[in-house]
């Protein structure tokens, strides 16, 4: 992990969608934190709360039909969450800034890609205005020819490119940190991996620090500095990515990369995690995977687990996570009914 200072903490945040009785939380105690020039990649399955904690950042989720009833969200040391209009007109697009699924539907069809970074730049750099800024711009994110490219509608460039123009409109502003939600959903998978390369180019050259949101654990592996697992709007494990995907030790994340296909070694048949994501306001008791959980005990259905610190920098929201490590290291959960019941029988 780096150990550039702190640009990003969240800190305890609940999001709710509603009021009073029929409210629903799609958010629950979420806390992170980015340092400057790392990449944090957020990862779980659609409808598990991490687009809306991600546009949360710069209060991109419209208030109403959403509030926050608790937490902070503390950019360079101030709280989004408590900043007025003007304050976070600056913020979007300047500090942080925002790349999204469907560049064909970001980008607007009637105006060329020229206008479009132009309007970007007087919004956000006015000095650097100008036409050789944009073909450095284009240039940057490795669209061929950028002088005539600059002149061309979205409708005339392929998914890749427009994908490509819409990073080259992000990094206009210089942002501290860049979210890229889902920012290969609607790629074919050669051009997945020529963004994902990009971005992590574009981290390693810039500085700056990134948000990945993706649901496909399979593409984290090369850009991430760390991993956060998301499951019923809780982070359920977070790690510093090797450490994370040579031995996840949570369930659910255990089973998400089971579900990735693998390039090397036998074919096998692909694991498919049982059930569906639980909807917003029907969460299970106790811990929220028990339902889908093929590690479940009879303890999980009514005691909910608290995401712990079990091991430095490994955080976890499991009572039995340490059946994924060897024997010996067994014994450090100290949720462990094993040890539980030892200690009581000794008196301890
Ligand atoms: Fe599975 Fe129980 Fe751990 Fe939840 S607490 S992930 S149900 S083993």
């Amino acid at each position: 992990m780096t150990n550039n200072s702190l640009l990003l903490e969240i800190r305890n945040l609940k999001l709710d969608f509603g009021a009073g009785d029929g409210a629903v939380r799609a958010v629950d105690g979420v806390s992170l934190s980015i340092r400057e020039g790392e990449t944090l990649c957020l990862v779980g399955e659609s409808g598990c709360g991490k687009s809306v904690t991600a546009l949360s950042i710069a209060r991109l989720v419209p208030t109403p039909p959403a509030s926050y009833p608790a937490g902070e969200i503390l950019l360079q040391g101030r709280d989004i969450l408590r900043m007025s209009k003007t304050e976070l007109r600056d913020i979007r697009g300047g500090v942080v800034s925002y790349i999204f699924q469907e560049p064909s539907t970001s980008l607007n069809p009637v105006f060329r890609v020229r206008s479009q970074i132009m309007e970007s730049l007087k919004l956000h750099r006015p000095e650097a205005a100008t036409d050789d800024e944009i073909v450095r711009l284009l240039k940057l994110v490795g669209i061929p020819a950028p002088e005539s490219r600059m002149r061309d509608y979205p409708h005339q460039l392929s998914g890749g490119m427009q994908q490509r123009v819409m990073i080259s409109m992000a990094l206009a502003s210089q942002p501290k940190l860049l979210v890229a939600d889902e920012p290969t959903t609607a790629l074919d998978v050669t051009i997945q991996a020529q963004i994902i390369d990009l971005l992590r180019d574009l981290k390693q050259r810039l500085g700056m620090a990134m948000l990945l949101i993706t649901h496909n654990l399979g593409i984290v592996g090369d850009i991430a500095d760390r991993l956060a697992v998301m499951y019923a709007g809780q982070i359920v494990e977070l790690a510093p990515a090797n450490e994370l995907l040579s031995r996840p030790l949570h369930p659910y994340t255990q089973a998400l990369m089971h579900s990735v296909p693998k390039l090397s070694g036998q074919a096998k048949r692909l694991t498919a995690i049982p059930g569906s994501v639980p909807n917003l306001g029907a969460f299970p008791s106790g811990c929220r995977f028990h339902p889908r959980c093929p590690k479940a005990r009879f303890d999980c259905p009514e005691r909910p687990p608290e995401l712990l610190e079990v091991l430095p920098g490994r955080w976890v929201r499991c009572h039995y996570w340490d059946a994924a490590l060897p024997e010996p290291h067994q014994a450090l959960n100290p949720n462990n009914p094993a040890l539980i019941q030892a200690r009581q029988a000794s008196g301890n």
